[in-house]
């Protein structure tokens, strides 16, 4: 069988998946951050990469892309008041992307996917992936969050608004791959002990529109960690999210790599 690993692989598997076939390297990346009383601290790393292993396996036959070996920090400053929660400083995830992005271009991957499973880790991606394509123009470097989904993530669940940590789709995901590590009983205190939806509404106007951004401190907004409705979730709309993530990723990925135009 082949192999979609890197980290399995020898480095002559390497060089002959390079000539043969090189079509697209995925890296996912996570966070070790809390999750709410329920969920465990590397749900976003853990999500990242089962979604890349399962595309993987469902190409393997067809581009065969690989998976490089996930990067399990991020940077999640806003959860630093629980603890167990480690952060990066965004400037070293930049680096860390651009030194691992820029190894395999030296080597001459020439498609590269970062699987995204953390919000805080975008800002800092998309800078990474800025910087990347500047000194290599010939090589097309992108990352992803779940946008592949947005539209069934919409049909799906039943938040429309604020499901933003460990709430009802990221609770519903976790109880569909790795439902013994979910704490059910748990679940059930954190309705008891609500999160403040109010103060996610601060950048808000009247006729509906928001400003864009502004910086948040978990902790302020809910004191149990968790943001959204948890006790919302369940594992067969879990299940149906993953099947239609990984369904896509595997469109996108085949229609990239099958496609002559560079970008
Ligand atoms: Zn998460």
């Amino acid at each position: 069988m082949r192999k979609f690993r890197i980290g399995e692989m020898t480095w002559s598997e390497f060089a002959e998946w390079l000539e043969k076939v090189n079509s697209i390297v995925l890296i996912p990346i996570g966070s070790l951050e809390q999750h709410g009383p329920h969920l465990p601290m590397d749900t976003d790393a853990y999500d990242a990469e089962y979604v890349c292993n399962e595309v993987a396996k469902r190409l393997l036959n067809d581009v065969w892309p690989l998976v490089a070996p996930t990067i399990n920090y991020g940077v999640s400053m806003h959860h630093m008041d629980f603890p167990g929660t480690v952060t990066l400083s965004p400037k070293t995830l930049i680096d860390m992307l651009v030194d691992i992005c820029g190894s395999l271009i030296k080597h001459g991957v020439k498609r590269i996917l970062i699987i995204n499973g953390h919000g805080g880790n975008t800002p800092s991606i998309q800078v990474a992936c800025q910087i990347i394509k500047y000194r290599h123009p010939e090589v097309f470097i992108g990352t992803d969050l779940m946008g592949l989904a947005k539209s069934v993530k919409e049909k799906i669940f039943e938040s429309k608004e604020h499901d933003i940590h460990a709430g009802e789709s990221e609770t519903s995901t976790s109880l569909a791959n790795r439902e013994k590590l979910v704490k059910v009983k748990e679940i059930e205190k954190t309705s008891k002990k609500p999160f403040k939806p109010e103060l996610l509404e601060i950048g808000r106007i009247p006729s509906g529109d928001r400003i864009d951004y502004y910086a948040i401190n978990v902790k302020q907004i809910s004191e149990l960690g968790y943001m959204g409705y948890p006790w919302k979730a369940d594992k067969k709309k879990g299940e149906k999210m993953l099947k239609a993530y990984i369904e896509n990723l595997a469109i996108f990925i085949r229609k990239l790599c099958k496609s002559q135009t560079q970008l």
